[in-house]
């Protein structure tokens, strides 16, 4: 016990170390104040459409007089998205959607009314499913918080037309990027686009281009964010909306990543490395060849960004090595 106790201080000791050494958060990183009293943060963001954040997962949710249409229950917001929503309104839930099937985004979806019809891609259905399987290793949704959650009754494969009395959503699915079947979810005449887990405002993406499947898919959808034309973008994470500009941002940081990545392939030598370790272990040798490139990539990187973006100098030589990989093999 003492052992363990001694063990843990250690460990927050060398967080608060790690913590400190970090860069200074710049202004734009900084998300709204959430009123401690409530523990979230709820606005309409235009005609009927609101916004809802804990400080680090963003959703939104529409009213319509006849219903509320849900996008997403985050189960660090959890039964907080029920008192947003009757914050602002008497209406009943009666639709949710689901951006794709990430625990962290979706797995409160149980609190909701189960009479709700639930729409998502067919993609995301299928990934439901396979989550559901009673044999599987671990349970979906735990370890965020969440539980299993109600699976998709309407699904679709490229465009869906939600309109609930005089609100409209429009659903849309673009190809793969984060994972296959996320979807846009655009209101038009709020101008305002949900896509989640692309976009992180004012800060680089979260680890590993967001733990995105599909690399080259990722980086795409910048562009298929900016086709639309909104104003506001609810981006999943952290505590406030984007604009285009964070999209811009964004995309001109990831261009960077990539070209450096280019730039440590075509300038680290791999026989000058494998003349240092030789080629008796092979994994010493790549894993030595592959570092080598992500702390060029990381350096030219960081250079330019630390400082404009938060979590530069956390997360850029995970990028770096994201896009490494798929430059070399996909
Ligand atoms: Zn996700």
């Amino acid at each position: 016990m003492f052992k363990q106790l001694i063990t843990g201080l250690v460990a927050l000791a060398g967080a608060a170390t790690a913590a400190s050494a970090a860069a200074p958060l710049p202004d734009v990183a900084k998300g709204v104040a959430i009123p401690q009293d409530k523990g979230y943060f709820v606005e309409e963001i235009a005609d009927g459409l609101y916004w809802v954040t804990e400080g680090v997962y963003t959703t939104m949710f529409l009213t319509t007089g006849e219903g509320v249409i849900m996008v997403d229950a985050p189960p660090s917001i959890g039964q907080n998205l029920l008192k947003a929503v009757a914050e602002v309104t008497d209406e009943p839930i009666k639709y949710v959607i689901y951006t794709h099937s990430h625990a962290d985004h979706i797995a409160a979806a149980g609190l909701y009314p189960a009479d709700a019809i639930v729409i998502a891609h067919e993609a995301t259905k299928a990934r439901l499913e396979r989550m559901a399987d009673p044999d599987r290793p671990a349970p979906y949704g735990v370890f965020v918080g969440g539980a299993a959650v109600p699976l998709p009754t309407v699904t679709f494969s490229d465009t869906y037309t939600l309109t609930v009395g005089d609100q409209t959503l429009e659903l849309a699915y673009r190809g793969d990027d984060h994972e296959p079947g996320n979807i846009y979810v655009y209101a038009p005449r709020q101008k305002v686009l949900e896509k989640i887990d692309i976009v992180f405002p004012g800060w680089v993406p979260f680890m590993d281009l967001a733990v995105s499947e599909n690399v080259m898919g990722y980086i795409k959808a910048h562009d298929e964010i900016l086709s639309y034309d909104f104003d506001k973008l609810v981006s999943g994470h952290f505590g406030r909306l984007a604009t285009r500009e964070d999209v811009e941002t964004q995309k001109a940081y990831l261009e960077d990543v990539v070209a450096n990545g280019l730039t440590a392939l075509k300038t680290v030598d791999f026989m000058s490395i494998a003349q240092q370790t030789g080629f008796d272990n092979l994994a010493v040798l790549f894993d030595t060849y592959l570092t080598a490139l992500g702390r060029k990539c990381a350096d030219l990187t960081e250079a330019k960004w630390v400082g404009r973006l938060g979590a530069a100098d956390v997360w850029t030589a995970s990028h770096c090595g994201r896009v490494i990989e798929s430059l070399r093999i996909d």
